[in-house]
């Protein structure tokens, strides 16, 4: 995927490093505006994914808004662009300290999906002196079909509150004078490809915003969450994902009256397919059945495969051999669950190769940590 002279280029960087096509990321947010556009729904980008801060300014110079999950993500977003009218700040505990600074911002809204925390939003605004908007995030009860551990809407998960106790909470937030309750808040899942669970949460939504006309409410806001998935195995192939066949479903689906708007929360989608990860073979060495290669890249560098057994397309991108090996692609880091890929058919491999991790833009960089001490790895973006 990448063209002799990019990897002419590649060979003077220091390994392992983060490569980003900004070409690629500017054309998944045209595409993305675009289809927005056409049907009038508004984007929160999900800063968890990536929080770089070129990343983001990009991103926030569409006009997109953010989803935040820690009040630190809320003041990097602010810093790099977005504007606090459009930030959500969602997550199952948010601290004094993080509502309090979220407050001071003024940002649009906070997803909560606990009644203690409404209670104690509700009193901070009140010793602000303000009006905190709120949405409830309610589990839907719906699978999402996706990898157990990236799963979010079942009942059984920590994340959001029964929908069959809504009539109870809304008369309890109600009751608290310094919140405005403005909408619902959902989040099934991440990697979704299966768009059958989105349109389960239509219908879902649905019977809720009909309860709520019974209650006399009219709350302006619908936030379907994030989790539209990406194309792991064919990168080059479906380089954007397909926003536009979402948002048919969920114009087709959705009971949306005039005075409310469709927000939704996209992570993975906007930023995984702009990211590749570099590593260089360090060593080589015969296993039982297939060989070893052994990288510079551990999952300090990129966690997805050991943490949730996450695939990620790999290419020897400098081997010049015609045949192909089976390696077991690992990590140098003092850790069995430090392994990439099993009995991976690559370009035969030797020290010195450079390996490309693809669709590595989401959850890779944002993940990174300093286990066993290790250098951090370098950030490169294709303009330089
Ligand atoms: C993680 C998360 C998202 C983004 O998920 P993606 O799968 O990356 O699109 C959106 N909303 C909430 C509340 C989240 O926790």
């Amino acid at each position: 995927m990448f063209n002799t002279d990019q990897i002419e280029k590649f060979k003077t960087f220091s390994t392992p490093f983060y490569y980003y096509d900004l070409d690629l990321l500017k054309k998944t947010l045209e595409t993305l505006k675009a289809s927005c556009d056409k049907y009038g729904f508004m984007v929160h980008y999900a800063v968890k994914a990536n929080a770089n801060k070129k990343i983001l300014s990009i991103i926030s110079s569409y006009g997109f808004g953010a989803d935040c999950v820690s009040g630190n993500e809320v003041k990097r977003a602010v810093e790099c662009g977005f504007d606090a009218q459009k930030i959500v700040f969602a997550g199952v505990g948010k601290s004094d300290k993080e509502i309090l600074s979220a407050l001071k911002l003024g940002i649009f809204c906070f997803n909560s999906e606990s009644l203690q925390e409404l209670e104690v939003i509700n009193s901070l605004a009140e010793k602000e002196n303000k009006i905190a908007q709120v949405a409830l995030r309610l589990n839907p009860g719906i699978d999402a079909h996706t990898n157990k551990k990236i799963n979010t809407g079942l009942s059984d998960s920590k994340f959001g509150i029964d929908f069959n106790k809504l009539e109870e909470i809304i008369a309890f937030v109600q009751g608290l004078k310094n919140l405005k309750l403005i909408g619902l808040h959902f989040h099934i899942g991440s990697q979704i490809l299966d768009l059958e669970p989105y349109k389960l949460l239509c219908e879902r939504s649905n019977e809720l915003q009909k309860k709520l006309s019974n209650l006399g409410l009219n709350l302006e806001v619908i936030n379907l969450g994030g989790g539209l998935g990406i194309d792991y195995y064919k990168p080059e192939k479906n380089s954007v994902p397909d926003f536009e066949k979402l948002f048919d479903l969920v114009h087709s689906n959705l009971n949306v009256k005039d005075f409310q708007k469709v927000h939704f929360e996209f992570g993975r989608s906007i930023v995984g397919q702009c990211g590749t990860l570099v590593s260089k073979v360090l060593y080589t060495k015969p296993g039982e059945g297939v060989d070893f290669a052994i990288l510079d890249a551990g999952f300090t560098d990129l966690i997805r495969p050991a943490l949730y057994g996450a695939y990620h397309k790999i290419e020897n991108i400098t081997s010049q051999a015609l045949e192909n090996g089976v390696y077991d692609v690992v990590g140098p880091i003092c850790e069995s669950t430090d392994v990439f890929a099993k009995a991976r058919s690559l370009k035969k491999t030797k020290r010195g190769d450079l390996i490309a991790f693809y669709s590595a833009g989401a959850y890779g960089e944002i993940m990174v940590s300093g286990y066993n001490l290790r250098d951090f790895p370098e950030i490169y973006y294709s303009e330089n």
